[in-house]
């Protein structure tokens, strides 16, 4: 089986779990990730949004369209990377996801994760970034990869703080620019 093909069976778990009813109830679709599930980078935000919900993929809208320009400015597309959201149901009036509706996900990101087994994992924004790095300061981490449990990390600020704020677009792009010299330093590592 493929890897696109087993995360299509973890999605179907989720339906079949019942992970989340009421935002089941009130989202238009499960939005379970977009892009190459092969690729050696999965990016991980928190929930989808109105976009998402509508089209049934992750970062569609206007955050979507900055991290898309992210890549580009690293040479990346779409296709070069995998992403996901911890919630994979729109939170109703785009709120912020719970803790308890988080935890219920967590498991199932955790096998997509076994499943890709990516040589990085990038969480956009605090959400993301705390549910894999405990005691994460996002002002103080972002863009310092860390390696727990054989996993390396790079934490960054969402893609959406960056939308209004000049100062905080620059530190993303900034941050952004190093993941092809970490890519490179894991490639290194692993052939040791
Ligand atoms: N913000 C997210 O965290 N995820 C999306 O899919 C879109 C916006």
């Amino acid at each position: 089986m493929s890897k696109q093909e087993q995360i299509d069976k973890i999605a179907e778990q989720i339906i079949k779990d019942n992970v989340c009813p009421e935002l089941a109830s009130a989202a238009t679709q499960l939005v379970m990730g977009d892009g190459n599930a092969d690729a050696a980078i999965v990016m991980i935000g928190e929930a989808p949004g109105k976009n998402e919900d509508e089209q049934g993929r992750p970062f569609v809208g206007a955050a979507g369209r900055f991290l898309d320009e992210m890549l580009a400015s690293i040479g990346m597309k779409r296709q070069d990377i995998y992403i996901t959201n911890i919630v994979k149901y729109r939170p109703p009036e785009n709120r912020d996801p719970s803790d308890d509706e988080k935890a219920a996900f967590l498991p199932y990101l955790e096998d997509q994760l076994r499943v890709i087994q990516p040589k990085l994992v990038v969480t956009l924004g605090r959400h993301s970034g705390m549910a894999f790095l405990p005691g994460l300061r996002i002002s103080r981490d972002h863009g310092q990869p860390k390696r727990l449990h054989g996993q390396v990390y790079l934490p960054l600020y969402h893609p959406a703080a960056a939308l209004y704020n000049g100062a905080m677009r620059e530190t993303l792009l900034d941050d952004f620019a190093k993941i092809p010299r970490i890519l490179e330093i894991i490639n290194q590592q692993n052939k040791i």
